[in-house]
């Protein structure tokens, strides 16, 4: 696996490698990986002839100072399970590289979902996003773009960022499965910063899912939300929200002839959980 950490060095050899007809596959990701980023790696190796992954944790993309500070870091043992899962070659740009200076934060035209549910409890989150997600794309140029669907709703405005950038016949976003551990829980970098007890309450997020795919047909929407809600604050949660919405706008649903999704989440000793589910 080749490690780049400038972004002329990435951009060049990678043109050289299209230029040979060689398709690109792309894993953008904060580090601290485990086996959801990794499905990823895979599914893009399968696909594609080289696979990028990015390491970058980008403050542009945080609202709130200490999850910045306290994002995990284990950048040995990334490399390690990179090499192991196929990786071609990992970019770990410092952020002069990502933003150099003079480099101006735009305001993309994300329409009502960068307000929304994950929009409107981490304000500029998704500007951020889009920030950071552009200068990437800038940089490797993939045919094909890998984004885990546990972030429903970054899919979403990766979605429409790629459309504002007109590159729609460019990148193929290919969204992966949500990879859990054997409780439930959906994986994620953060759950490193959870103890023991944490640890074992976080299941209620997962259960909270089923349950509420299961009692669809038996209850109000609005009845399931309020009892998720519940089930959760008993466990120690603090709720930013259980939502059942369209899922393919994200607008709160108030019936079930539609494709829906429920999304949660939620924060447990500080530490924020998102997990999401469609339901039908
Ligand atoms: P992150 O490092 O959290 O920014 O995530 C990088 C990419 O991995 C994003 O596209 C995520 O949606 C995806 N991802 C994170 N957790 C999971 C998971 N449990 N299963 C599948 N993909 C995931």
């Amino acid at each position: 696996m080749l490690l780049i950490k400038k972004a002329g060095q990435l951009f060049s050899h990678l043109n050289a490698e299209k230029k040979l007809g060689k398709r690109i596959g792309f894993v953008p990701t904060m580090g601290a990986l485990h086996a959801g980023h990794l499905s990823l790696i895979v599914q893009s190796g399968q696909e594609n002839d080289l696979t990028v992954c990015s390491i970058f944790v980008n403050p542009t993309q945080f609202n709130n100072a200490d999850d910045f500070n306290f994002y995990p870091v284990t950048i040995e043992k990334d490399i390690e399970q990179l090499v192991s899962s196929g990786c071609d070659i990992l970019f770990l740009p410092p952020v002069a590289e990502i933003y150099p200076p003079g480099h101006t934060k735009k305001n993309y035209p994300l329409g009502q979902i960068e307000n929304m549910l994950e929009g409107y409890y981490r304000p500029g989150h998704f500007q951020g996003v889009a920030q950071v997600v552009e200068r990437l794309l800038e940089i490797v140029q993939p045919d094909r773009l890998y984004l885990g669907q546990k972030d429903y709703q970054q899919c979403m405005v990766i979605k429409k960022l790629i459309q504002i950038l007109d590159k729609e016949s460019e990148i193929q976003l290919i969204p992966g499965e949500t990879v859990r551990e054997a409780d439930g829980l959906a994986m994620s970098s953060r759950n490193l910063r959870l103890n023991e007890t944490n640890r074992k309450a976080a299941s209620a997020i997962f259960e909270t899912l089923r349950f509420i795919k299961e009692q669809l047909p038996n209850q109000s929407l609005e009845g399931l939300k309020e009892e998720s809600r519940a089930r959760l604050e008993e466990k120690g949660f603090i709720v930013d929200y259980v939502e059942l919405a369209d899922a393919d706008t994200l607008e709160s649903a108030t019936d079930t002839n539609r494709r829906l999704i429920a999304l949660i989440a939620a924060s447990i000793n500080g530490i924020r959980l998102i997990d999401n589910q469609l339901l039908n």
